[in-house]
């Protein structure tokens, strides 16, 4: 048996240290090891990093780092990766690809404020008012997208599209249990609040809904109408009033305007178009 055996109950004192190793070993060695370790990255950089480390003279420190480094890179993209298929945002959009020159009363140090996702953990709203087509369902995903690289698990949907959940649960009887599972999630995003009116028994679930974040998970509402006609949305001031109540409370609200930017860019497309045409 191989004195470098490193599992089972014999293993002896030494069993990392093997100077003098065939280098086919220990290159065999070393996968065994990262596979055990369950580092996949580290079976494949270790010895690509080793020549990199020899020729640029590292120190052991410094190799070992970089080494690890790789790895907890892998481990934190592959984890976004899965937050952000797990989210089922309708497209990726991201907020670098925002331009603000479309929205100059939008404020910026909010928004950028709002981009480092501190408001996540502290279970804080954000609330994106204006008409169709001004970037409202582009910033949610944007926002969205930061808060999977944080570390956040995200969840998406349509207003409608949380309805039909929340109604599917409640029919099923397990609307508390659903409730409950959705605090996993520390982000919702409500898109599209106020195109479709609730009606009462969906407006009912809608302020479960709410009422169950309160203070324990953040949501992030777009709505095409503002608060003072929410009560229109829900079919009932009393219950529109209650449900702002507890969204505002801890919340962020940023209004966009202006015209649609798919409109604004047609337009500029067809008077280029005409500029040619005269030139
Ligand atoms: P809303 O949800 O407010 O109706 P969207 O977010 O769907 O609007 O925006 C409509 C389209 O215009 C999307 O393709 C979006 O990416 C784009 N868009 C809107 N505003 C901007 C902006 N300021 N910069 C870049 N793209 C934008
Ligand atoms: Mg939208």
């Amino acid at each position: 048996m191989s004195p470098i055996r490193t599992h089972g109950a014999d293993l002896p004192a030494d069993a990392g240290h093997v100077p003098g190793r065939p280098d086919h070993e220990l290159a065999a060695h070393l996968t065994y090891l990262a596979r055990a370790f369950k580092a996949p990255t580290i079976g494949a950089v270790w010895a690509e990093l080793g020549d990199q480390a020899r020729a640029e003279g590292w120190s052991h420190e410094e190799y070992l780092a970089a080494v690890l480094a790789r790895q907890v890179a892998d481990r934190e993209a592959n984890g976004t990766q899965l937050r952000i298929a797990g989210a089922h945002f309708p497209q990726i959009k991201t907020l670098e690809d925002f331009n603000l020159d479309h929205q100059p009363g939008l404020r910026r140090d909010v928004l950028a404020h709002l981009a480092t996702t501190t408001f996540v953990p502290k279970a804080g709203n954000v609330i994106l008012l204006g008409p169709p087509g001004v970037g409202k369902t582009h910033l949610a995903i944007g926002l969205g997208l930061k808060a999977t690289a944080a570390g956040h698990p995200v969840l998406f949907d349509t207003a409608s599209g949380w309805i039909t959940r929340l109604t599917a649960a409640h029919t099923e009887a397990r609307l508390p249990a659903e409730l409950k599972r959705l605090r996993r999630y520390r982000l919702l995003i409500i898109d599209e609040v106020g195109y479709i009116p609730f009606d009462t028994d969906a407006a009912n679930l809608f302020f479960q809904l709410i009422a169950s974040r309160y203070e324990q998970g953040s949501v992030l509402i777009t709505s095409n109408m503002p608060f003072g006609r929410w009560g229109e949305v829900f079919g009932d001031d009393v219950v529109a009033a209650a449900m702002i109540d507890r969204l505002v409370h801890h919340a962020e609200v940023l209004t966009l305007t202006g015209d649609s930017y798919r409109t604004r860019q047609r337009r500029q497309l067809l008077a280029k178009d005409n500029r040619a045409d005269q030139g």
